[in-house]
């Protein structure tokens, strides 16, 4: 059997990568737990010059790895120039601070020693999405494999020729085989590898629908897992904010990636005094935006995934109109050749329930509140608590509301909200449990050994 890559700007087969077979998986499990049987000895300043390495191979062959992500699943080729970027970046920042986070911690008590040590777990299964083929990955791999753990990837089946080069770049940086293993696998597998005893833990990425099944997969027999679901996350607009500023970041934040984030502003929920303003300078910045063919840069935006990732959200853009929303801006696009998508602006009056799915592109879902304190209330109806953020020039208020009164795992005022590696980033609710990057993110992998001696 094999995964198809397919370039959605034309539908054309890009890569074809063969499906491992049972004897394949087993014999993956049993390399990826040798490796870790002497990976885990190694010193946290050998494993720091290694991701620098990776960081160097990364930087050093960032053309090609960015043309992959492209053909593999449409993204600008700009924006995975940048994405490769962000990963070498992310590796600096471990390679920097591996050591730091995972030091002894003394605490002071009547034994003779009293401290907290770290140690890896073992081999962690890493499920993830195709949005951000490489780093999604890396965010994961860099904290993981760093703190001395190795990394099994199942890869999304559309972007497999991502997942076999992230192992080569591993290798190309001088870790030992298997360290970093791909197997690519059909999902109907995804259980019976966690359940595996050679694999210590999971961590996923992706959809809460499957986030559920990784968890129950997980939670049969205790494993820990860390899952970083989907999102609805609420842009509020105070009376009060820069209207410019604030439609320039909403835009932006809505468009990252041709709408295809978890993280990119999904509802904006304006004051009713400004509603009016906002929506008309908001919706000239998004008709501004060119979409078409993701390797041409005078293109802001390249296709979605597939033509049945667009086909979906046309399907729900019909059903939010016939409900009753008001469309301000965007034609459907059914042609069966390409993923094109024209972002699309709605008016949604509050009886329409949307905070409960999320729309993984490039439709801007828009809510008039009736004060701030409305705007708040209606943000804090979703299902899901990824990210927010506030727009006002009050920034005192708008830090005690974020501190108080939003409910999602990140809240950023007057910017968008972006994943950065020296901050916690994850979820609340339906959007998961668990922390990645910054010390957490390494911590999550650890046993947290307490060690005593009297
Ligand atoms: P997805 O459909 O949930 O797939 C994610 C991964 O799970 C893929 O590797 C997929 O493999 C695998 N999978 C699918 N069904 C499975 C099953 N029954 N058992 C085990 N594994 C299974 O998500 P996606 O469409 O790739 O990504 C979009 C979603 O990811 C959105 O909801 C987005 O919000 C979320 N996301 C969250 C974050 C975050 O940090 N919170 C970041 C990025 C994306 P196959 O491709 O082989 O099906």
């Amino acid at each position: 059997m094999k995964a198809l890559s397919i370039n959605p700007y034309n539908n054309e087969v890009v890569f074809e990568n063969d499906v491992l077979n049972d004897n394949e998986i087993e014999s993956a499990l049993e390399s990826s737990s040798k490796a870790f049987s002497f990976y885990k000895a190694e010193f946290s300043e050998k494993r720091a010059r290694l991701l620098k390495s990776v960081a160097d191979v990364l930087r050093k062959n960032k053309t090609s790895y960015a043309k992959t992500i492209s053909l593999e699943m449409g993204k600008i080729f700009k924006d995975s120039l940048a994405e490769v970027e962000k990963c070498a970046s992310l590796f600096d920042f471990y390679s920097e601070n591996i050591s730091v986070f995972l030091q002894d911690v003394n605490i002071k008590t009547e034994f003779k020693v009293s401290k907290i040590v770290y140690n890896p777990l073992g081999v962690v299964l890493a499920v993830m999405p195709w949005n951000f083929p490489f780093w999604q990955v890396i965010r994961a791999a860099a904290p993981i494999i760093g703190g001395g753990n190795c990394l099994m990837l199942k890869h999304a089946s559309n972007v497999s020729e991502c997942a076999k080069t992230i192992e080569n770049i591993f290798i190309e940086a001088g870790f030992p085989e298997n360290i970093f293993k791909t197997v690519i696998v059909n999902s109907s597998k995804v259980s019976n590898i966690i359940s595996d005893k050679r694999i210590a833990a999971v961590t996923f990425t992706g959809s809460t629908d499957v986030g559920r099944k990784i968890a129950e997969a997980a939670g049969k027999i205790l494993k820990k897992s860390v899952l970083e679901l989907g999102g609805n996350d609420p842009y509020m607009v105070f009376e009060d904010a820069d209207i410019d500023k604030a439609a320039d970041i909403c835009a932006k934040s809505r468009l990252i990636n041709v709408g295809q984030s978890c993280i990119s502003a999904k509802r904006f929920i304006v004051n009713q005094n400004i509603y009016d303003e906002f929506l008309g300078k908001f919706s000239s910045i998004i008709k501004s935006k060119k979409y078409g063919d993701q390797f041409d840069d005078s293109n802001d935006l390249g296709p979605l995934v597939s033509v049945k990732a667009r086909d979906d959200i046309n399907n729900i853009v019909s059903d939010f109109v016939k409900n009753g929303a008001n469309k301000v801006y965007g034609k459907e696009i059914t042609d069966k050749s390409s993923a094109l998508f024209e972002p699309t602006i709605l008016e949604i009056p509050e009886h329409i329930k949307v905070e409960e799915i999320e729309v993984f592109g490039p439709v801007a879902l828009v809510y008039k509140a009736k004060s701030d304190e409305d705007a708040v209330r209606i943000a804090n109806t979703s299902k899901f608590g990824l990210g927010s953020a506030i727009f006002s020039k009050d920034t005192e208020k708008a830090i005690r509301t974020a501190e108080k009164y939003v409910d999602s795992g990140s809240v950023f005022i007057n910017d968008l909200v972006r994943s950065d590696a020296r901050l916690p980033f994850g979820g609340i609710k339906e959007s998961g449990y668990g922390r990645e990057l910054s010390d957490l993110g390494v911590k999550e992998f650890q046993n947290i050994k307490t060690l005593v001696c009297a």
